[in-house]
């Protein structure tokens, strides 16, 4: 579904991602793991097609196409869904205008009928209720003055609604309590364990990987995979750091 091949990626002429490969086929679920610094945000953001960051050599195919040529909303547009590190606020939006918008240019360009604002509604509902997000929270502006872990639940909220077919999750685990791990790592299996879709989860921590098990997890350091595995590579890299598993 995804192939990376010696991805070279800079930012502001400094070189991020140094020659990095990878390959996730559908129905899977593939963990990212390193240290800080090592350029896992710079690789979501790079599949999402944000400005500012250059690809200087390799390629990226999506589905057999060059995702690279793609603008940001042609692949949303494709089916790729970018989980931010950290959620963006946008005031004065409403969630549901936000989240209704980005759904209805999806389907527009995909040739689908817009969802009308009952149809959308409902859709919205039924994702917050799963995810025990408060009704409310559909009518409040864009993650302005949620918490933490209520960012992180409306962030699959999004994903529930949009029903990407490959999902990027960036630190979808950072900073959220047990309980609220639980329903995000319920969310992702619910939402994306299929066997038309996969997953790229971007994780420091071995703890969301209990809930949601991966079929690879591969180490990113400096800029490049280092090493891949299955499961028991996580718990490796738990009990012994990133320094010992991965130089
Ligand atoms: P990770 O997510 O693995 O912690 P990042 O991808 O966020 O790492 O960052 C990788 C490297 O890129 C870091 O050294 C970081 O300082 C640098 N970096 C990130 N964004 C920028 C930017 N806008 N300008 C310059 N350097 C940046
Ligand atoms: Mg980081
Ligand atoms: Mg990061």
């Amino acid at each position: 579904m995804l192939k990376i091949e010696n991805l070279h990626a800079e930012i502001d002429g400094k070189e991020i991602l140094k020659g990095l490969s990878l390959e996730v086929n559908a129905g899977e679920i593939h963990a990212i793991m390193g240290p800080n610094g090592a350029g896992k945000s710079t690789l979501g953001y790079v599949l999402g097609g944000r400005p500012g960051y250059e690809v200087t050599a390799g390629s990226i195919t999506f589905n057999g196409e060059d995702l690279l040529e793609k603008e940001p909303h042609e692949r949303a547009a494709a089916g790729v869904f970018l989980g931010f590190q950290y959620p963006v606020e946008i005031p004065g939006v409403s969630n549901v205008q936000f989240l209704r918008e980005s759904l209805n240019a999806q389907r527009t360009s995909r040739g689908e009928k817009p969802l009308s604002g009952a149809e959308f509604l409902k859709l919205a509902r039924a994702q917050a209720d799963a995810l025990g997000l408060q009704q409310d929270m559909l009518k409040r502006p864009v993650n302005v003055g949620f918490s933490g872990g209520e960012k992180k639940r409306n962030e699959m909220v999004q994903m529930g609604i949009i029903d990407p077919a490959f999902a990027i999750l960036d630190e979808t685990d950072s900073g959220l309590d047990i309980d609220a791990l639980r329903i995000v790592g319920d969310g992702i299996n619910r939402i994306m364990r299929k066997p038309t879709k996969a997953v790229l989860l971007i994780t420091h921590y071995q703890r969301l990987l209990d809930y949601v098990q991966p079929d690879r997890v591969h180490v990113l350091a400096d800029g490049r995979i280092t090493r891949s595995g299955g499961p028991e590579l996580a718990h490796e890299l738990e009990r012994q750091g990133y320094a010992e598993v991965a130089a």
